[in-house]
């Protein structure tokens, strides 16, 4: 705990963190120890450091959202997921930064500032990119982590601890792990409770593991996942402890690349590892077939609708008078509510408000809202037509290339850089399936890319499986 302390000082002009709570961690380790010395029972995670998204209900602990809005703002109650953790034992060392709400691709977004990419201090990287170096000053080549859940992914990446929370609504988890080199989960939608993880798109959410490697994840999962009384979309069935073999025979695995997932946005160089994972699978006997998911095109749209409505829902409880931030009018309610809402969000999140208000009319509902509907249908009975040929994992990319410049980044409009970004992510989580990023090779410039591998509902241990055997 006190290593992980002094690496989250070490690493502070990251901006991974937007809290430690350091008091906390070292009153949770030292119980910890404790218990060891006096042979008491141990939790599966006892004395073992973690982190979680600002988007998780933490009780007595600041939790923010990087957001005006909720700056201040101190839950009384820890989300399932925390509480789980802390159940077994964990050591919490603070929450994470993020994108505002959760609403973004690249941890640019929110009110605390960006996450900057551990690698863009790794030797390599320094060295390739020399010739590059702006002149304004030695930090100005520094990369995006991804995002939304930077901040963990980040925090995992540098050792701050072991295993951090993140949350996935469209790649938040998987986004940030493939440009910062760690394993990123998103579980299956209704395995892992989301009470307490400050919605964002309700139908979508799912609270997101990572890790360093898939191991640890699976053990991650197998403390969160099963019912919550609290949160009825949870599954009912009582689920079975997430052990992955160590040994995996792939010879009778059937491995789909879909085929719309070739991009022309697409690096090459992430087009090459992928197919080089593909050959790897084929080469130990597995079948590798091309697949294909024709209404892959519309998921970006598609999840622009409904994302925007449900968030247009979402946001209406931040009126100034329940949480965090008021403004101090008093000429009417009205007044009140807006200025509220002015000064609490940034733009992209009212931007989304109003796109998801306007999908809301009465005269809009039918042709944008109940239409996305049913295109979110389409979409996942791509995925379920896929398996039911045979097919047990799909191998794609999790993000079109590594992790960018930030002056790049925000060159272009944040809303459509982040909309291409998601592209082999956002399905996924209209489909509610499992899927998971992990770590495959270093590209040319020294930096991180990752695979995602996409399995069928409720067969998260199958994907973990497939995963360690890859990584
Ligand atoms: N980039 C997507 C969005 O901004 C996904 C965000 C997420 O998964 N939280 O909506």
């Amino acid at each position: 705990c006190q290593k992980c302390l002094s690496l989250i000082k070490k690493t502070k002009f990251l901006n991974a963190y937007i809290t430690v709570s350091e008091e906390i961690a070292l009153k949770q380790a030292e119980e910890s120890e404790k218990r060891y010395k006096k042979g008491h029972s141990l939790g599966d995670l006892d004395g073992i450091p973690i982190a979680v998204k600002d988007n998780f209900s933490t009780s007595g602990i600041e939790t923010t959202c990087a957001s005006n809005m909720l700056k201040g703002y101190v839950p009384p109650y820890n989300a399932t997921v925390v509480q789980k953790l802390l159940d077994q034992g964990a050591v919490l060392m603070g929450k994470t930064n993020l994108d505002e709400f959760a609403m973004g691709s690249g941890s640019t977004d929110g009110v605390f500032g960006p996450v900057k990419n551990p690698w863009s201090y790794s030797k390599q990287y320094r060295e390739k990119t020399k010739h590059k170096a702006r002149g304004e000053n030695e930090d100005s080549n520094w990369l995006i982590t991804g995002g939304s859940s930077g901040g963990s992914a980040a925090a995992v990446a540098t050792f701050t601890c072991f295993a951090a929370l993140g949350s996935d609504t469209g790649g938040s988890t998987r986004n940030p792990a493939a440009h910062c080199g760690v394993v990123g989960f998103k579980p299956s939608y209704g395995l892992v409770s989301r009470h307490g993880l400050i919605p964002l798109v309700n139908s979508m959410d799912v609270p997101g593991i990572l890790t360093r490697c898939v191991d640890d994840a699976a053990i991650v999962l197998g403390m969160l996942a099963g019912h919550d009384p609290k949160d009825s979309t949870t599954v009912q069935d009582p689920v079975k402890p997430f052990t992955l073999p160590s040994l995996t025979d792939v010879s009778k695995l059937c491995i789909g690349i879909p085929k719309e997932y070739l991009t022309p946005e697409l690096s090459s160089e992430v087009q090459s590892l992928w197919s080089k994972a593909a050959n790897l699978f084929e080469s130990e006997g597995a079948k590798v077939i091309e697949v294909s998911l024709p209404h892959t095109s519309y998921s970006i749209v598609c999840y622009h609708v409904l994302c925007t409505s449900e968030v247009a829902s979402n946001m209406a409880r931040f009126d100034g008078l329940e949480y965090g931030h008021r403004c101090d009018i008093d000429v009417s309610t009205e007044a009140m509510y807006a200025a509220t809402r002015r000064e609490g969000f940034n733009d992209v999140v009212r931007g989304r408000i109003l796109s998801g208000n306007f999908f809301l009319l009465k005269e809009n509902y039918e042709n944008y809202f109940i239409k996305a509907q049913k295109v979110r249908r389409l979409i996942a009975n791509d995925f379920v037509n896929v398996f039911n040929s045979g097919v047990d994992v799909l191998l794609t990319p999790t993000t079109l290339s590594e992790a960018v410049p930030y002056q790049e980044f925000i060159k272009e409009d944040n809303r459509t850089r982040s909309a291409q970004d998601d592209i082999f992510t956002q399905a996924v989580n209209m489909a509610g399936l499992p899927a998971v990023s992990v770590p495959v090779a270093l590209s040319n410039q020294g930096l991180p890319v990752g695979l995602q591998f996409i399995g069928r509902a409720f067969h998260d241990q199958q994907l973990l499986t497939v995963a360690k055997w890859f990584e």
